[in-house]
């Protein structure tokens, strides 16, 4: 009997050179928290975003990344941070990790990220309350970027600054600027499910020289210059290590790479599901430029989303529903939200399908082949 392999959401894919600058870490000996690999890697991310204007600190999550991120801006216990709703936990978690409370906001229809109108509302009501958030974390998930203009126009009428987690969006744009480099401090995850892996780590990317340099310092456990350990200030272990930088330096080689067969996995989706009425697409605004980290379809109820996924999952193909906004999650019952259905909805009729820079076409048209015989679907 022929039997099929298992396809997965988002796999890791490899380049080809990853291995070769292991080995060099090995050869040199340099196993450790900091060498020449991480400081490549910091290098070809700060090239690939757009050169010498921006500073890298490799670190090593995503989630440690907007951790030092809010940590750097101030964020202490008691404070409201501004938090998209609709992402992975990840983007909230490091907000309670420091004694805030993160305050939800809801999406928009167009990108599916925060909604510039709920987010000034929100800000009035806390002003009126007395309190003034310290921080917006907005998200450019799956890869889309949000309306960027209009936070940014609210961050600064305000003067509230904005963490961008791009974790899911290196390799997208934003009327030609790199996601990640959009506002205050931007952050990027390398974990295996993302565009491009290390096989965990993260990068805090800003256009403030200090911000780079206090990274790495708190990543490092905060300790002081003198012969001895001598600390101010209570530090982390966050820092990426040499072994992994290697990694990373061999993906950023394929990075482009990943970037089109991404949207290419979506285009094919795109063209042969758009047939069906039952089924929509996130479109790319005009000027927004999605590196299609996954590919999430719209569905015309939960029922029928349930039922492709469990078509897909008998032929052992995995997808996942779209992200449960944190307003929802029992772990965020008692924070603030400001909510218009938009997400709510999103997360019922919602799917994302398999999308790895790493399917074959035979992968492709297998999967289609499933999602065209669920019942039902026209
Ligand atoms: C993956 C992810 C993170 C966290 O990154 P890690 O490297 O896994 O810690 C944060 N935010 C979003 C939106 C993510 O998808």
């Amino acid at each position: 009997m022929l039997t099929k392999t298992k396809i997965y959401l988002s796999s890791p894919h490899m380049g080809g050179s990853e291995q070769d600058f292991v080995n060099e870490a090995f050869r040199t000996n340099w196993i450790a928290p900091l060498g020449p690999n991480v400081n490549g890697f910091e290098d070809d991310i700060k090239k690939y975003i757009g050169g010498d204007n921006y500073h890298v600190a490799a670190l090593s999550s995503g989630t440690a990344s907007i951790h030092i991120a809010l940590e750097l801006l101030g964020v202490s216990a008691g404070d409201e941070v501004l938090c998209q709703s609709f992402t992975f936990s990840a983007s909230a978690n490091p907000i309670v990790y420091l004694g805030a409370k993160p305050v939800f906001i809801d999406s928009e229809v167009d990108t599916w990220n925060m909604c510039p109108e709920l987010l000034e509302i929100a800000i009035k009501n806390r002003l009126e309350a007395n309190k003034k958030p310290k921080a917006i974390v907005a998200v450019h998930l799956y890869g889309m970027p949000y309306k960027a203009d209009e936070i940014i126009a609210i961050s600064k009428k305000y003067d509230i600054p904005v963490i961008e987690d791009s974790a899911e969006a290196l390799g997208s744009t934003y009327k030609g600027r790199h996601c990640g480099t959009l506002s205050d401090i931007g952050i990027f995850s390398f974990n295996g499910n993302k565009i491009i892996t290390t096989s965990g780590g993260g990068a805090l990317v800003s256009n403030n020289e200090d911000y780079k340099k206090q990274a790495i310092h708190l990543s490092t456990q905060a300790r002081d210059n003198a012969p001895h350990y001598e600390h101010s200030s209570v530090g982390y272990n966050y820092r990426m290590s040499n072994v992994l930088a290697g990694i990373g330096r061999g993906q950023m080689e394929v990075l482009d790479d990943r970037v089109q067969a991404r949207r290419g996995v979506y285009d094919f989706y795109k063209a042969n599901l758009e047939k069906f009425d039952d089924i929509e697409f996130l479109e790319e605004p005009t000027g927004f430029y999605s590196n299609r980290w996954i590919t999430c379809i719209k569905t015309k109820s939960y029922e029928q989303r349930e039922n492709i996924r469990l078509e897909l999952l008998k032929d052992d193909i995995e997808s996942r529903p779209l992200w449960k906004p944190m307003h929802m999650q029992p772990v965020f019952k008692d924070c603030l939200s400001f909510t218009n259905g938009t997400s709510e909805k999103l997360f019922d009729i919602g799917l994302c399908l398999p999308s790895g820079s790493n399917l074959t076409q035979t992968d492709l048209d297998r999967i289609l082949n499933v999602i065209a015989k669920t019942p039902n679907l026209s």
